[in-house]
């Protein structure tokens, strides 16, 4: 059992009961006819919605299951289009009971093209999909905000998560929006200014000495004891579903087409399933005529179970005890969707592969320096190993390719500074300045 440092801040002032400091925007509803319900991936038994994430019967994952011919009939381009700028736009292919927009722009970030990294990397027709933009600066708003709506509609009050360092700031921002009270558990060697992140917005932080995996347990046993919505455990199901509109806007973004491969940073593999869903969804529902998106995964050389057993030609994924790299963001030994995100590579033709600190750090200075995306360190691995990929001739030249940059450089700051140039110091005269300017061009 971790030991726990238990750092309280005064959140006194938010509490459900209270009736919070923001005020609620969400209201429960009846389910509506389009949600069918949960399913399990495995074995295909369902659930009625409920906060409930694991199968009775064969412990296999459990997946929000929609009515298709319902929303082929009434979900159009134009009703998408006249939605708000964010991701409540997509709200009929979201498993919640209202519209939950708290006012707040989560998602419909910028897809911009990246010529200038394209030529770099030897790519045609290469995009950035920038999510560095969020209201807390990674793509994690994006399923906080549905976990925190359908929190909200299960009447919990209090929302939670074991966290590598982005979810935990995006679940105490949102606790402020949605009014919860918020509990965060992040392993002790998280980076500090990520810690920062997450208490400025007054959540409840507990530090746990162990790795990712070791408070993952911790909180799948605290969920168990407490009634509070745990992100990633007790309402995984809605969570997972955010991720998918990052495929819904990258198609709209492209003009309602798919694009031909994506690359996409694996921690427990969620985000990475489920864009590969919300593509898929889109030619369901019938908002594409059609897609072949390949799909391929990036991950830390120091945390790599996906790419090892990619690698090896494994069908299930051997936990990484110990992970040792600079992406922490990433640093899940023990991914839950990691034998899912095989299965969907090797059937989607494109390749998991990993990258060492240095090439992160080398990744994220080359996105900055051409095309102007400051993005942590988990954008550097993306960018990292899509260079390897094209070297490898895994993505083609001509191929339209999407970057998942999935969160902000200012959050990881000293990951980037080993590749710098450190600035010299310059006396306050013309000559030193023209000293300066000599030995640079040198
Ligand atoms: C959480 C996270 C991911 C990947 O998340 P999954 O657990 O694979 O869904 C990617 N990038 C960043 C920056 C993250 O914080
Ligand atoms: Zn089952």
């Amino acid at each position: 059992m971790p030991t726990v440092t238990l750092t309280e801040h005064a959140s006194s002032a938010r509490t459900a009961s209270n009736g919070a400091a923001a005020a609620p925007t969400t209201a429960a509803g009846a389910v509506p006819a389009r949600l069918k319900g949960l399913k399990c991936r495995e074995c295909g038994q369902q659930y009625p919605i409920e906060p409930i994430h694991v199968c009775n019967f064969c412990f296999g994952p459990l997946e929000v299951e929609y009515d298709y011919d319902l929303l082929a009939r009434t979900v159009t381009r134009e009703s998408i289009e006249r939605g708000p700028l964010s991701i409540w736009r997509y709200k009929d292919l979201l498993p919640v009971n209202e519209l939950a927009d708290t006012g707040w722009r989560v998602g419909y970030t910028p897809l911009q093209p990246a010529p200038n990294l394209g030529r770099a990397l030897g790519l045609d027709d290469l995009w950035i999909k920038n999510d560095s933009v969020n209201p807390t600066f990674s793509f994690k708003d994006r399923v906080v905000a549905v976990a925190s709506a359908k929190a909200r509609e299960f009447g919990f009050d209090t929302f939670a998560c074991a966290s590598t360092g982005n979810l935990a700031s995006a679940v105490a921002a949102a606790g402020i929006r949605v009014g919860l009270k918020t509990y965060v558990f992040l392993p002790w060697d998280t980076e500090h200014s990520k810690i920062l992140n997450a208490l400025v917005y007054g959540a409840t932080l507990v530090s746990v000495k162990g790795t990712y995996d070791d408070v993952n347990r911790l909180c799948s046993e605290i969920a168990d004891r407490r009634n509070w919505a745990f992100c990633n455990i007790n309402v995984r199901p809605y969570y997972s579903e955010g991720s998918k509109t990052l495929a819904f806007e990258t198609a709209e973004q492209l003009g309602w087409q798919a694009p031909d491969h994506v690359v996409v940073p694996i921690a427990s593999g969620s985000l990475l399933t489920k864009i590969t869903k919300g593509f898929e969804e889109l030619v369901k529902v019938g908002l594409i005529d059609h897609e072949q998106v390949c799909v391929s995964g990036a991950q830390a050389a120091g945390c790599n179970p996906v790419a090892e057993a990619y690698a090896q030609g494994w069908d299930a994924v051997k936990p990484v005890h110990r992970p040792d790299t600079i992406a922490k963001s990433l640093a899940i030994g023990n991914p839950a969707d990691g034998y899912y995100v095989l299965k969907i590579v090797r059937e989607r033709e494109g390749a998991v592969r990993d990258a060492s600190n240095e090439e992160i750090a080398e990744g994220m200075r080359l996105l900055a320096s051409t095309e102007g995306v400051f993005a942590e360190t988990a954008g550097g691995v993306t960018v990292a190993v899509l260079k390897k990929l094209v070297q490898e001739g895994i993505v083609r030249r001509g191929e339209r390719v999407v970057a998942y940059i999935t969160g902000n450089g200012l959050k990881t700051l000293d990951a980037v500074a080993p590749v710098l140039t450190q600035p010299t110091l310059v006396e306050p005269t013309l000559d030193a300045f023209e000293a300066f300017l000599q030995e640079r061009s040198a």
